[in-house]
């Protein structure tokens, strides 16, 4: 851990305090440093990532769905600290390509009415072919 010096932000590193309740011209000790200006942060240092015990497989993101080992997609957790690519690995059996990534914008995309949940897109069911274009478009 390391600690330093950074400046009061109450007082402005000052060490002092006006405020409502006090005249032009006059200040109180400030109440967070106790007048020396100078808060002190406390740390740890970044040195590198950390490997997390009993993590089998990862996801890149969770829409919503309760994710388990036997669900599709995701990849192994040793792939993953390996750098290893999510593309292709979507939870695509339960998420369209607009749910996984709300920027993505496709043809049937607009098919889905204001205020309609995406779930009810009428190309919810086909949605692989949403995954296909998806794919194309990189
Ligand atoms: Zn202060």
């Amino acid at each position: 851990m390391i600690t330093v010096d950074t400046e009061c932000s109450s007082c402005n590193g000052s060490g002092i305090y006006s405020g409502f309740a006090e005249q032009k011209s006059v200040a109180v000790v400030c109440y967070t440093c106790n007048g020396t200006g100078c808060a002190k942060i406390t740390y740890k240092p970044f040195e590198k990532r950390k490997t997390k015990r009993g993590i089998v497989k990862v996801f890149e993101k969770n829409c919503g769905y309760g994710l388990g080992v036997e669900s599709l997609g995701g990849l192994s957790y040793y792939e993953w600290l390996n750098g290893a690519s999510f593309k292709g690995k979507e939870t695509r059996d339960v998420v369209c390509p607009h749910l996984h990534d709300q920027r993505i914008n496709l043809t049937g995309c607009k098919d889905v009415r204001v205020g309609q949940r995406i779930s009810e897109c009428p190309h919810f069911k086909t949605k692989s072919k949403c995954w296909a274009e998806y794919d194309l478009k990189g």
